[in-house]
């Protein structure tokens, strides 16, 4: 049985591993496909994409999009889309903007809270540099690092509680997009959608069945059913939903490195496999988004 994963990020968003380390890692991790699923940026997509190839592991240009939502998070993954898409390009470039606009938010909301952090610092621990370089993103993960490195935090954990996670103090919101612009974004790019992580939506129930619905009228194609921090019982529901709305059930570790503990590469839960089919079948579904 193949090994699979599809949700890692590298350097270019914020994990730790560089993107030849990291797919060099999945070799080495004895993985047969992977999805690098940066957040907001696909500029890791060429070098991944080559060293895979030279290392004989399958490779699926991915991409991680926020979208505005109540009460948790609604993070959406692209599969299959294309990198180069001149439409999703430009969308790119305003996320990314609305990201940058945010990073100074989060210092001042720090200092506010006599936190001493500057926004240099947090870029010199990320990048060892004092700008961020083209395409590449400043997430929440290297306010974390830099908060542990200064020993304001004992740990990434402590640092997302106390001050960067969203209900905490120095939480701060940068997504204007909603789920079915993200939605239609990947579409428009030859790409299928999954919904990531859905028990981060923070949402049980009814609720939580209103919400995938939503998603599924709006073209969701798949739910990342499988995914570190999901449990048997998170698979259990969420498979109902996935084969009451007809999606495909992904999986992924979430792999950040050390940007975030507690789990390693190819880890999609205690003795969780995914079947290629998943593969397949995304494969076919953008297939046929793409030519109708
Ligand atoms: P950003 O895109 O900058 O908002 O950062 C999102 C990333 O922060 C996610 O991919 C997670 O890796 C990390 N993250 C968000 N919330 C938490 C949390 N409560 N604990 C640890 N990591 C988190
Ligand atoms: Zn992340
Ligand atoms: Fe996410
Ligand atoms: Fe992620």
């Amino acid at each position: 049985m193949k090994r699979i994963d599809l949700h890692m990020h590298t350097t270019h968003s914020d994990g730790s591993y560089a993107p030849l380390d990291l797919i060099r890692y999945a070799k080495q991790k004895k993985l047969d496909c992977v999805s690098v699923t940066d957040h907001d940026t696909m500029t890791s997509v060429r070098e991944c994409r080559e060293e895979a190839g030279r290392l004989g592991l399958e490779f699926i240009p991915g991409i991680e999009l926020s979208a505005k939502f109540e009460p948790g998070t609604l993070h959406l993954l692209g599969y299959f889309l294309d990198a180069d898409h001149p439409g999703l390009q430009k969308k790119l470039v305003k996320i990314q903007k609305a990201r940058r606009e945010r990073n100074p938010q989060i210092i001042d909301k720090l200092q506010k809270l006599g936190v001493d952090l500057s926004l240099e610092e947090v870029i010199q621990e990320a990048y060892e540099d004092k700008e961020i370089p083209a395409g590449r993103q400043l997430g929440r993960p290297h306010f974390a690092r830099a908060l542990v490195k200064k020993n304001i935090v004992g740990s990434l954990q402590e640092a997302f509680h106390r001050f960067l996670a969203k209900g905490s103090p120095a939480y701060v919101d940068k997504s204007r997009l909603t789920g079915a612009e993200v939605i239609s974004i990947i579409h428009e790019a030859g790409g299928v959608v999954s919904l990531a992580h859905p028990k981060q939506m923070k949402l049980e129930g009814e609720a939580l069945e209103g919400e995938i619905r939503k998603l599924v009228d709006q073209g969701l194609d798949a739910l990342e059913v499988f995914h570190s921090s999901h449990g048997p019982e998170d698979h259990a529901v969420f498979l109902r939903f996935a084969k009451r709305f007809n999606l495909v059930t992904t999986g992924g570790s979430d792999f950040h490195g050390t940007n975030k503990s507690g789990l390693d590469l190819g880890f999609l839960g205690s003795n969780i496999r995914l079947s290629y089919e998943v593969v397949e079948d995304l494969r076919k579904r953008s297939q046929k988004r793409s030519s109708s």
